[in-house]
């Protein structure tokens, strides 16, 4: 299994295992008010260089699934905020503080609402972890993560959110923030009563696609890598939890927010 990683994505599992332990074990010195204040600036150049999908319906929509994930989650504290990118990548992305992306093209991957509300979760899961807030804190220094806070760097919030359309990311999570953010994912769709599996298959379908389309998906695999290895830890988490009785799995209106979106993306 690790040869064959290895092969695959040699540097990014050696940074992964030895950014690993320090990223999410790491003190978290930044506090909330800090990780929101600095969340709203990545947020406001996140929407000044990225297009918006226009749509109230859609953006009600991802925001309502994104609410009951959040409010099953771990860290209630904040305010969660969901917003959809108009553009056909596979991606979405979680900025400090509670402010997430979900693209047009994830929203048309899914099969049913429950793998997309997989991958929403995961998301959420970071901002749980406090992944990027403890990642920028590590390599900037807290000083500077005051100064974005107080919106005095404009220059790097800029550099960093521009990192976003490069990569798919604000940063690179390490192998540990991704499978805290799985199991994060999994507990929030689970205690919402949608059925975890999404997230599984969800990614399985995405390894596919990559064959398939690897354009459309590259960035996703950049920065989230969905490796057998985390699929299989997915999966026997999710079997060590108590099985619901009635899990959602999709639902009507998820479809109708699809053809909405491929109605005028032309899709
Ligand atoms: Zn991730």
């Amino acid at each position: 299994m690790i040869r064959s990683l290895a092969r695959g994505f040699p540097m990014l599992l050696f940074v992964g295992l030895l950014a690993g332990c320090a990223a999410v074990s790491e003190l978290n010195l930044v506090s909330t008010e800090q990780e929101v204040a600095m969340g709203t600036e990545f947020a406001a150049e996140v929407e000044r260089e990225m297009k918006m999908l226009d749509d109230p319906a859609v953006e009600a929509y991802i925001d309502s699934l994104g609410q009951i994930l959040a409010k099953n989650s771990d860290r209630t504290d904040i305010a969660y905020r969901f917003r959809v990118v108009d553009t056909d990548e596979v991606n979405a992305f979680a900025l400090p503080g509670g402010f997430l992306y979900v693209n047009r093209g994830l929203i048309t991957a899914a099969e049913n609402e429950s793998e997309l509300a997989g991958v929403i979760a995961h998301e959420v899961g970071h901002v749980v972890g406090r992944h990027s807030a403890k990642m920028l804190t590590r390599h900037y220094g807290i000083a500077m993560i005051a100064q974005i806070a107080l919106g005095e760097d404009p220059g790097l919030v800029k550099s960093l959110v521009a990192n976003i359309a490069a990569t798919g990311a604000l940063m690179k999570y390490s192998r540990d923030a991704e499978r805290e953010a799985d199991r994060f994912g999994v507990d929030e769709t689970h205690r919402s009563g949608i059925d975890p599996n999404g997230m599984a298959t969800f990614f399985e379908k995405l390894q596919a696609m990559r064959e398939r389309e690897p354009s459309s998906i590259e960035k996703f695999f950049s920065t989230h890598p969905p490796t057998a290895e985390r699929i299989a830890a997915t999966r026997s988490y999710i079997a060590s939890l108590p099985a619901l009785a009635a899990p959602t799995r999709d639902s009507e209106r998820f479809h109708r927010i699809q053809e909405r979106i491929r109605a005028r993306s032309g899709s």
